[in-house]
């Protein structure tokens, strides 16, 4: 039996339009499972009924999270919110990890799932640290491997990637600022901003604030963080 994987799709409220990139659908696809795209739904109900019948979790790229939801008023540098998007998230994220399903953050999903676990955030990196920074906003091609990371040994990570230094891409002015209780940092880039976090009580709560789905084609090795999820999602069967 394939493993269902809700894919929570992005939301424009100015066009009325649901959206995912269809990277995401491939890798879920490509690593045995069947991708179910989620768009925020009216009746929380209805959204949690929905989600009972997956067995794993993927939230994508988007755009910034509301500050409200950890406490910080927003700062000059915040970017476009959608508050029915950051609910949806949230909702199936807090679903996923009081379930122990497995959840896999992809950038945004990374920060909407340390929030959703209790954790914070850089509303803008730039304007929130200090001193020479790693280039998080990369202008190169949206796949190519632009900074080094840093990876702990032991780590979930490390098992996937099968190293503990890596390249990866980067898209990202937010970033994890505190990490979730029960939550570890896994990888570090250059400048020390977190580009994953692990789970230490969940089967697979992981997130990566990198674009894997956009890297597989040239880094092969990064179908493995897809594999693995879809692997633990399918044991839920
Ligand atoms: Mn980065």
């Amino acid at each position: 039996m394939k493993a269902v994987i809700a894919l929570t799709c992005g939301y424009s409220s100015e066009e009325g339009r649901y959206y995912v990139r269809e990277a995401y659908v491939r890798c879920i696809e490509a690593a045995g499972g069947i991708p179910l795209v989620v768009p925020p739904l009216q009746d929380e109900g209805v959204l949690q009924e929905l989600l009972r019948s997956v067995d794993g979790v993927l939230l994508p790229g988007g755009l910034d999270i509301d500050p409200i939801h950890f406490g910080e008023e927003p700062m000059e540098g915040l970017g476009r919110i959608e508050p029915h998007w950051d609910r949806l998230e949230l909702l199936a994220a807090r679903f996923a990890l009081a379930a122990d399903l497995p959840i896999l953050g992809i950038c945004r999903g990374v920060q909407v799932l340390n929030v959703a676990a209790g954790g914070s955030l850089y509303q803008d990196i730039s304007s929130q640290t200090k001193g020479q920074r790693v280039q998080h906003s990369q202008k190169a091609p949206r796949w190519y491997a632009t900074h080094g990371i840093k990876i702990e040994p032991s780590s979930l990570l490390e098992e996937m990637l099968g190293t503990q230094t890596a390249r990866v891409n980067s898209h990202h002015h937010q970033a994890v600022k505190t990490p979730a209780p029960g939550f570890k940092v896994t990888a570090t880039s250059a400048d020390g901003i977190i580009e994953c976090i692990e789970s230490e009580n969940h089967r697979f709560a992981c997130g990566v604030q990198w674009h894997p789905e956009l890297m597989v084609e040239y880094y092969p090795e990064q179908m493995e963080i897809f594999r693995r999820f879809v692997r633990c999602a399918e044991e839920m069967k």
